[in-house]
Formats: structure tokens, sequence, C-alpha cells
């Protein structure tokens, strides 16, 4: 390519890069991040430093299932079966007001905070020490479920956490091709039932040999993420781990 046009490109490329530093300043300027939980002043996110440290932060958990531990260590459970996936991460426990943002994400069409979540479990990750997966998979919707509801929260979760960590998103390599009863109302056997079978995947040679994140916005006993894992890694994953905003405390 001659040198001139190398100069226009750089010229191009340095202009565009401006205009998104100006943008992104004048918003700042005009719609400065309010917190959600206070109404005062955002620290960066739409949340305040002081309702962000009292957040249920999921501190000490077990490495494996993400159980809220007092010590990190591997729970009872996980020393007895060793689950599909190779570990859950979470960000909380499923407490206030963490199950509030969660429920009104999922049912009340609050896309904000996922936004917010998304970045708060992606400061989670960012920091940790071991290489991170190539991909994150949003947990799929049932189509019907997704129809009705118009979003999937999985994907909402999905998009801010997967940009602040450099990754793409992965969609429609998996599929739940069976909607399935809210795992709530079930005991645990009746829960690995119901979930048994609700996965297929279609794009296995984007999976093959990779290292792939599935992110969710609740964990409750891990069931639904376990049967997930099982088939990912049934089609060829070299790794599962599970992303979820929070864990229900057992
Ligand atoms: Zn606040
Ligand atoms: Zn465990």
């Amino acid at each position: 390519m001659p040198l001139q046009q190398w100069r226009s490109l750089e010229r191009k490329a340095l202009a565009h890069l401006i205009q998104r530093w100006r943008t992104g300043f004048v918003h700042q300027a005009l719609f400065p991040p309010i917190c959600i939980l206070c109404g005062s002043r955002g620290d960066g996110l739409d949340l305040c430093a002081g309702c962000r440290a009292d957040l249920p932060w999921n501190k000490t958990a077990c490495p494996r299932c993400g159980k809220a531990l007092s010590i990190a260590t591997l729970c009872d459970s996980c020393q007895q079966h060793s689950p599909f996936y190779d570990r859950i991460v979470t960000a909380f426990v499923y407490q206030a007001p963490v199950d509030h943002l969660l429920r009104t994400l999922k049912f009340h069409d609050r896309l904000a905070h996922a936004r917010l979540l998304g970045e708060l479990l992606a400061g989670c990750l960012a920091t940790r020490a071991d290489p991170l997966p190539e991909m994150v998979i949003p947990m799929p919707l049932h189509h019907t479920r997704l129809r009705a509801r118009g979003y999937s929260q999985a994907m909402e979760l999905a998009r801010p956490l997967a940009r602040r960590l450099g990754l793409p998103i992965v969609s429609g390599v998996c599929h739940r091709v069976r909607a399935t009863t809210a795992q709530t109302s079930l005991d645990m056997r009746a829960r690995r039932d119901n979930v048994r079978g609700a996965f297929a995947v279609t794009g296995r040679d984007r999976i093959v040999g990779r290292r792939v994140a599935i992110v969710d916005d609740v964990v409750t006993t891990g069931q639904t993420v376990n049967e997930l894992a099982r088939v990912l890694c049934q089609a060829g994953a070299r790794e599962v781990e599970v992303w979820a905003v929070a864990r229900t405390p057992q």
C-alpha cells in the first residue's frame, strides 16, 4: 500500500478515536452515573462507593461450585460428586439488594441492571491470575420464553462482561430444546430429572477443544448449569466454567 494511503488511514483512525473520546466525555458530563440504590453520584458505574461496599459479595466460597462458605474449601457435595463444570464463579450471594436487581432485570425489563451487574462480575474476573476462557456462552432460553420476555437476561449480562474482558460472545451453538418447570418448586432429584435433555449443541465445530464460560444470572443448586456443561463437554469443549452474578445461600 502506498505511504500516502497509509497516512490517510492513520489520520482517519486517529480522528475516529478523538471523536469517540469526545462523545464519551460529553455523555459523562451530561449524564453522570447515578447510584441505582440510593440516588447519590455513582463511582464510575451506576453505583456509589458506599452501596458497592455494602453489597453481599461472595468472598469465600467452594472453589468448584461457588457455594458460600465460611472458608474457601471444597464443599462436602463437591468432594462426593464431581460436577461436569470446572468451576462456578459468582460475584454475590443471592441476597438483598442483588436478588431484587436480578428479579427486576428478569421480570420487569430493567436492562440497566444487567449492565451494572455484568460490569461488577467482570471486575471480579478481570484480576484473576488464571487465564480466562476463550469465549462466553449465555445460558440459552427456550424460544417460547424468549418470545414472551423479548430478551435474554443472560445475553444482557454477557454483553458488558464480554466487552470488559475482551472475549467473544458465542450464541447459537447450544439451545434449550425443552421448556423446563421452574427449578425452585422441585426437590434435588426432581431438579436433576427436570433439566436432563434440556439442551442440545448444534455448533460443535466452534467449541471442540475450546475453553468456554457459561454466563447466567443466578445459580441455585447448579443442576441446570451442570446439565449444560455436560452437553458442552460431550460435544468436545475442553473446559467449562460458569460465571453467574449470584449464588443462592445453602
Ligand atoms: Zn448508593
Ligand atoms: Zn462445592
